[in-house]
């Protein structure tokens, strides 16, 4: 039969609203009652209803959620989808957000490399452009040749990319130099701004005292100082050119900030060929308002400087984006600040940018970290304005989650101690590599001599009774714990499993393979770089790591979990 399609559309969209509530996957009965209770003049006609409900369902529960979403937008613009689209992240709706209408953007300044700050914004950006199904444009804010590097560029795009994260558009804000200048030259024609020659000491006084500076009165700097800012007359620091502000408010930033400045250096992209670049209190509004950005997020500490965000555009008579702010994300004791990483990687004392102590993404994602867990990481603190930092470990949980079901479970023993086991039978043990999903097993001979980690060792004496995981039980028959030479010999007693009797973990006398692990710890403590911020745990590992790909999550019993780093080498993730 085919039903007419008022009907197919009222199914259609009671089955899409069922799937999104339940992950996706819409309930039959669910449907088929909303679906009555709609249209209750098909309660007659129920038995042929019923198979094209199913066909329906059928159909949209094969879609994938991002798929239903768009197909519902579709279908009901203006309603429940956009109801609908705002109750599924941990983020409130967007002030004045209609679906399909909304932009929004990154901003990057390609002076370093993207770190977990970066992602919080990047993720919120992206995150409220597909919630209306708008656009998410990525815009290096590269006007200052002297800090920006194409290096970084391409590390911010690697990063964006690593998060899953699809740009609509990609540019740089010194694409439109010459049209930012246009502006700025624009404005200063207009009496809005003004050419200063103050340099920055008086400046500084000046705007702290709330006076106005010679420059803001002379009617030169309106006109011939503005040619000779352009014409290349100044040297760097000899002028900038200045907002009409009010010297007297209340709120610093509208003290005259600078909007230009002279800068000489060799810009990424430009070259050498321009000297006159904006600041960002002058690129963000404009390239925010020009690129057609109707939400502009940014961070917390921007807060006091929306005033003149809003003032530059209402002096340039452009468009202006709706600002709001959010918290900036930083974890305790890992700095994300350039100024205190970037003089750590120069003088060594770190490895680079993805030395695992660092909050980078490259570092997160050499570490194994996954970026699935800092997106479910970010939406759950929502849209907070608390300025606290939360502990490390507040992310980890949401990396564990995910990774658990798929890390193979090995043993390694840190800092190695024989223990032979006298009256031992050689025997072949089979042991599974995950406790329940199908990782497959892995089978290791054990002759008479095992080795266990010395943090166990060290707790054991005579008669004290302890399980090889998998294996036995044994009682330790003597210690002997000595730098150069330590032992441990014992007798089995048995293979009943007993909650009474501590499980250690252990890697056979010829299944051993060196291994090392290195293990990040907060990068600064009280303020100060902690140099014994990194450990570097030795011992054994199972030789089947080595089989293991590259780059994969495992979990060392009773250790934590890891991700392959080289060879004989991992580093550690967490607990
Ligand atoms: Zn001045």
């Amino acid at each position: 039969m085919s039903l007419d399609s008022s009907i197919e559309r009222a199914i259609k969209l009671v089955t899409l609203r069922n799937a999104l509530e339940y992950d996706g996957k819409a309930k039959l009965e669910a449907v088929i009652s909303k679906t009555m209770a709609s249209r209750p003049d098909l309660r007659s006609s129920i038995k042929t209803i019923i198979p094209e409900v199913k066909r329906v369902l059928n159909q949209i529960n094969s879609l994938a959620i991002s798929e239903q979403r768009v197909l519902l937008q579709e279908m009901s613009p203006t309603t429940d989808a956009k109801k609908h689209a705002e109750k599924i992240s941990g983020l409130p709706p967007l002030y004045g957000a209609e679906i399909g209408n909304v932009v929004t953007r990154f901003p990057p300044e390609p002076n370093g490399y993207p770190h977990i700050g970066h992602a919080k914004a990047a993720i919120i950006d992206d995150e409220y452009a597909r919630m209306y199904n708008g656009k998410l444009i990525l815009r290096f804010d590269d006007t200052n040749p002297l800090t920006e590097k194409t290096e970084y560029y391409d590390a911010i795009k690697e990063g964006i990319q690593w998060l899953g994260i699809k740009p609509d558009l990609i540019k740089n804000a010194s694409d439109d130099i010459f049209l930012l200048q246009d502006y700025g030259k624009k404005l200063v024609s207009s009496r809005g701004a003004y050419v200063c020659r103050c340099d920055q000491k008086t400046i500084q006084e000046y705007r702290s005292k709330g006076l106005e500076c010679a420059c803001r009165l002379d009617s030169n700097s309106y006109d011939e100082a503005l040619t000779e800012m352009f014409t290349g007359s100044f040297d760097p620091n000899e002028a900038t050119i200045r907002f009409r502000g009010d010297m007297r408010s209340p709120n610093t930033a509208m003290r005259d900030p600078t909007l230009f400045r002279i800068i000489e250096g060799n810009h990424p992209i430009l070259g050498t060929s321009v000297r006159v670049y904006p600041t960002y209190d002058f690129a963000a509004p404009v390239e925010d308002s020009l690129d057609g950005v109707t939400h502009a997020m940014r961070t917390k500490e921007y807060e006091l400087r929306n005033e003149l965000y809003n003032a530059v555009l209402d002096r340039l008579h452009l468009r202006k984006p709706v600002v709001s702010e959010f918290s900036r994300l930083e974890f305790e004791g890992l700095p994300v600040s350039k100024r205190k990483i970037k003089p750590l990687i120069e003088d060594k004392s770190l490895t680079g940018w993805d030395d695992p102590r660092l909050p980078t993404l490259i570092a997160l994602k050499r570490r194994g970290f996954l970026p699935e867990a800092i997106r479910k990481y970010v939406l759950s603190l929502g849209w907070t304005l608390s300025e606290s930092k939360p502990p490390f470990e507040s992310l980890e949980a949401f990396n564990r989650r995910i990774i658990d079901d798929y890390s193979v479970r090995l043993f390694f023993v840190r800092e190695p101690v024989e223990l032979k086991v006298a009256n031992a039978n050689p025997v072949n043990v089979c042991l599974k590599n995950h406790p329940s999903s199908n990782l497959g097993s892995r089978s290791v001979q054990v002759d008479d001599t095992v080795y266990i980690a010395r943090a166990d060792a060290s707790k054991l004496s005579e008669g004290s009774i302890i399980r090889l995981m998998e294996l036995y039980n044994v009682k330790i028959t003597s210690v002997e714990l000595a730098d150069d030479k330590s032992r441990i010999f014992a007798d089995v007693i048995g293979t009943e499993l007993s909650h009474e009797i501590q499980k250690i973990q252990w890697v056979a006398y010829d299944d051993k393979m060196p291994y090392r692990i290195i293990v990040p710890k907060k990068l600064y403590s009280n303020e100060q770089f902690d140099r014994d911020s990194l450990e570097i745990a030795s011992g054994y590992a199972e030789s089947f790591v080595s089989t293991l790909q590259l780059y994969s999550s495992v979990q060392f019993v009773r250790y934590g979990f890891c991700r392959l780093d080289s060879d004989q080498q991992a580093i550690f993730t967490h607990r």
